[in-house]
């Protein structure tokens, strides 16, 4: 065993704490994963029939307004200049989402001016105008009104995380905006595109380094490896980003997740759906949305005889199912607290990413977050001789 830093995930948290501690730090990096493939939820292959290049764990868009992020993503790959835009169809009529002037004014049959659909909104808002709501379902009707909330939130949320909107906290959908202008960009933050030659190029090039040692189908908790939990625990430092109640043998009782079965289908036409995504918030369709991956590289040169769609249902993990979102109700923020008490306790360990945190990080942010767990706590241990401190999970 020769690593002087152990990484176990290699998904982009994982990735960026060992290309800065190879590049910066100068040190020997191991990094595991029991995945047969680097990247984590980000990777992406290409479908052998048609060449169209599919996201293995559902569709994922970088965005973000950090520059320090920006800048060190650019490091690895150019981004093409896609903007996503969604679009939902509810009662078999297509909206643009998120709710903007034109949904609102599509849905009403109406033509509001932004002032006119304001003051409508917030006669609908009724007695939740003005109040400051903690859960998904009041503050969805004080954001959009009780009818669009109907029609475009309530059954998709419902759907997706299969958890009354009343037990999910605000912030789920603090994530989407609300405008009243017509601007349908899915998302607010300065920067968005999609790695110009896809992102498991972006992925591998992260992780190339003489520095750093990948093994894949490998489990930190599996014993009879060089970088098993019971090989370096107490002796060389660890950043394990894999699910942190399962770190601790679930002693504080297991994190909700959900989880997605993907179900992915080579069509014989160009064109599916016109769209990379469209969601479906209506009770009587089983899955949430369907992705058709050739609209997210137009400029490629796709063939035109097929094309490749995945249809998105979601459900609560079991044990052995890939964890996807945090569900994070009141029980499991009890939990969380009992993990992060423990994990501060874990001599040479510290928690990150999305899994080892249990909180919805976007790549952005996980990225940003590793490079923090790098200025922080790596950078002090390896260079001053600082010890490592977990601080907890929420490192
Ligand atoms: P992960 O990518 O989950 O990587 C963790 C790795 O740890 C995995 O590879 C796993 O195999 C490995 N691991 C776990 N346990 C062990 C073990 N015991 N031993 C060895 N290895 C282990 N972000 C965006 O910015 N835009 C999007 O559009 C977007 N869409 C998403 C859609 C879905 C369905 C999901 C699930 C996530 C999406 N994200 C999106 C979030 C994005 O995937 C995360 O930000 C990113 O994956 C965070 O990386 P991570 O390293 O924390 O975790
Ligand atoms: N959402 C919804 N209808 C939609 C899109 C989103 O109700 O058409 C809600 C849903 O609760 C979802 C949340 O808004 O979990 C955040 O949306 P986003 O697209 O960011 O969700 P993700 O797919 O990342 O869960």
């Amino acid at each position: 065993m020769n690593a002087d830093l152990v990484v176990v995930g290699s998904g982009l948290f994982g990735l960026t704490v060992a290309e800065r501690a190879a590049n910066e730090l100068g040190l020997d990096v191991a990094i595991i994963d029991r995945r047969p493939h680097i990247g984590g939820n980000a990777y992406t292959e290409n479908e052998p029939q048609t060449g169209i290049e599919v996201h293995r764990y559902g569709a994922h868009l970088f965005h973000t307004s950090n520059e320090r992020v920006w800048d060190y993503v650019n490091r690895f790959t150019d981004f093409t200049d896609y903007v996503h835009r969604v679009y939902t169809r509810h009662h078999d009529e297509v909206f643009p989402m998120p709710i903007n002037l034109g949904t609102i004014n599509q849905f009403f049959r109406a033509a509001y001016s932004p002032a006119e659909a304001r003051a409508l909104i917030q006669e609908q808002a009724g007695e939740l105008a003005g109040t400051d709501p903690q859960n998904l379902n009041d503050k969805g009707i004080q954001l959009i009104g009780r009818p669009l909330y109907e029609a475009f939130i309530k059954h998709y949320t419902g759907k997706q995380w299969q958890t009354d909107p009343k037990d999910l906290p605000a912030s789920i959908i603090n994530r989407l905006p609300v405008r009243y202008t017509y601007d349908n960009r899915y998302f607010n933050d300065k920067y968005e595109g999609l790695p110009v030659d896809g992102y498991t190029a972006w992925l591998e090039r992260m992780a190339d380094h003489p520095r750093i040692d990948v093994r894949l189908d490998t489990d930190f908790f599996d014993e009879g490896h060089d970088y098993s939990r019971a090989a370096v625990s107490g002796q060389v430092p660890v950043v394990y980003t894999g699910p942190v109640d399962r770190y601790f043998d679930y002693a504080e009782g297991d994190l909700s997740w959900r989880t997605i079965d993907l179900e992915q289908e080579v069509l014989p036409i160009e064109d599916f759906q016109g769209a990379p995504v469209i969601n479906y918030p209506d009770p009587d369709v089983p899955f949430t949305r369907i992705l058709e991956f050739r609209h997210f590289y137009p400029q490629r040169d796709y063939t035109t005889d097929a094309t490749v769609i995945m249809r998105e249902f979601s459900r609560f993990a079991d044990k052995g199912d890939e964890p996807y979102y945090p569900v994070n109700t009141s029980v499991d923020r009890e939990k969380l607290l009992k993990y992060r008490d423990l994990a501060r306790g874990e001599d040479k360990v510290l928690f990150g990413g999305r899994l080892g945190t249990y909180k919805y990080l976007d790549m952005h942010m996980a990225i940003g977050a590793a490079l923090s767990m790098v200025d922080n706590k790596l950078k002090p241990h390896f260079t001053g001789g600082a010890t490592i401190e977990s601080g907890g999970v929420d490192a």
